[in-house]
């Protein structure tokens, strides 16, 4: 029986478990499975915590419906019934900008009616098929191509908040190709974001006359999905789906080098694992970490992948004292207003059972690649912080009922300039190394759906290469 570690029990692993023993059982396999998770729990970024009636989200919230990973996971554990999709008012999302909450336009209409970007904004955004094509052989930045195809009050107000919303990042830094590489892919194929808008609604349009099944997703990328008792859900079940001997809690792994008897030996507190396949789904710098001695040069280009921190706020109101009527997703702020916060999501109005009757939760962002400093402050501090944006972004004046702070120490990823490079050379040096895979979102997105498609594609890896071919 060949043997396989998987290291590290976030989405990441125990999707690549899941998918690694279906397609060994499919290619008639016998396959030994073991899961390292450090921590006491699995899971990992995604955790659901229950207290005084409030859902709270450690850390991400959901999943987007507009990519088919999750839901068909969800298909094959069994549980898409159990499935919540935020509810209709989360499509409405707001920007915090010249001391006012903009609803995101989402049509042509809306767009010139907002009052989000001013009119030789607007003008310049419109000039958006004109602008120069993209650099030659130039890993550009998101605010580089922000600047050149739409103007610097659209990278302000729409992109920046965009990409502190997603990756808590730098648009200065971030790499445009490895972030949002469907954008990089829709200038090189259409000339232009407008062009291919446009192109993109008519072949929906000729589409559904031909009566063909056409997603129309509400709100960007689709509807945000979860659970009715959290996100935690996803993993509990992924976890549970696996054999009880698999999944081995609150065991690190310390290193990784050559085996005796098998090719690959895991080196954890509690002792040692053979293995003929080792697939590391732990983030990139704690993957270095273990990789070092073994091969440097793949530590090396893995402590390359700089991490942003985050902290997340959570506070809960009784609803009469919120004057707002928290219409929608939340609201994202461009750093340029000189609050503290990234953003607030009004998480009672996108699932509605994430508070007690005639209560509301409200799920604040600090830190990110822009504001190390956040992760050092007290709680204290933060809360102070947190309520001060919120008298000025909703005009609350009232303490919260309910309070709770979650820190992430190097909570995301940041693939900056460059990343796509260093990717191609952690793939050379992983090609010497058969039997050695690294999978989770450090490497081609941070999403569940990327996550669960980044464990796909390592498990069947990870088989193909048990089968030798
Ligand atoms: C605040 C926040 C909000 C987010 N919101 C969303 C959202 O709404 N939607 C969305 O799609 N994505 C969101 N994301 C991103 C998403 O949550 C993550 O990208 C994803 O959960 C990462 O999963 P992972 O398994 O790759 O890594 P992790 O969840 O970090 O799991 C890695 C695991 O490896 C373990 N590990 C580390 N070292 C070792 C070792 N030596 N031995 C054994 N185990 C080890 C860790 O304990 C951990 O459990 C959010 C992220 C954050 C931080």
């Amino acid at each position: 029986m060949k043997k396989a570690v998987i290291i590290g029990g976030g989405i990441s692993g125990l999707a690549t478990a899941f998918f690694l023993r279906k397609k060994a059982e499919e290619a008639n396999k016998n396959l030994r499975i073991t899961l390292l998770e450090k921590e006491d729990r699995p899971g990992g970024k995604i955790r659901s915590i229950k207290a005084d009636g409030y859902l709270c989200e450690w850390g991400p919230n959901g999943f987007l419906d507009s990519k088919p990973q999750t839901l068909d996971l969800c298909d094959a554990l069994g549980i898409r019934d159990l499935l919540l999709r935020s509810s209709d008012t989360a499509r409405k999302r707001f920007i915090f900008s010249g001391g006012t909450l903009h609803r995101l336009p989402e049509s042509a209409r809306s767009f010139f009616t907002s009052r989000l970007i001013s009119w030789p904004g607007k003008l310049r955004l419109s000039l958006e098929p004109f602008a120069p094509g993209p650099p030659r052989g130039v890993d550009e930045t998101l605010a580089a191509f922000g600047r050149r195809r739409l103007g610097k009050e659209a990278l302000r107000k729409l992109i920046a908040p965009m990409v502190s919303g997603i990756f808590a990042g730098d648009p200065e830094t971030m790499s445009l190709k490895s972030c949002f590489p469907r954008i990089a892919e829709l200038e090189r194929d259409y000339g232009g974001l407008i062009l291919a808008m446009l192109r993109l609604a008519k072949k929906k349009r000729r589409e559904r006359a031909e009566g063909k099944v056409v997603s129309s997703p509400s709100g960007p990328g689709g509807v945000l999905t979860s659970f009715r008792n959290g996100i935690q859900e996803l993993t509990d079940f992924l976890a549970a789906s696996l054999d009880s001997d698999t999944v081995v809690l609150g065991e690190a792994a310390v290193a990784i080098c050559s085996g005796k008897t098998l090719p690959y030996r895991v080196h954890t507190e509690a002792g040692d694992h053979d293995a003929d396949l080792v697939i590391v789904a732990a983030p990139s710098f704690a993957a270095a970490g273990l990789l070092e001695e073994y091969d440097r040069g793949i530590a090396d280009i893995l402590r390359e992948i700089p991490y942003a921190s985050m902290t997340v706020v959570c506070f809960g109101y009784e609803r009469d004292a919120v004057e707002h009527d928290l219409d929608g997703f939340g609201y994202l702020i461009p750093r340029e207003e000189g609050l503290h916060t990234l953003g607030t999501l009004w998480d009672s109005s996108i699932f509605h059972n994430r508070a007690p009757e005639g209560h509301v939760l409200l799920r604040s962002m600090l830190g990110g690649a822009c504001f190390p400093e956040y992760l050092e402050l007290p709680d204290k501090e933060i809360v102070r912080r947190v309520q001060s944006d919120l008298a000025t972004t909703m005009g609350i004046k009232e303490p919260p009922a309910f309070v709770r702070v979650f820190r992430h120490e190097r909570a995301i990823p940041q693939y900056t300039v460059g990343h796509g490079d260093r990717l191609r050379a952690l793939e050379e040096r992983l090609a010497v190394r058969p039997g050695l895979i690294v999978t989770g979102n450090s490497y081609r997105g941070v999403g569940l759906n990327d996550c669960v498609a980044a464990a796909d594609r390592a498990a069947e890896q990870g088989v193909r290469y048990l089968l030798g071919r």
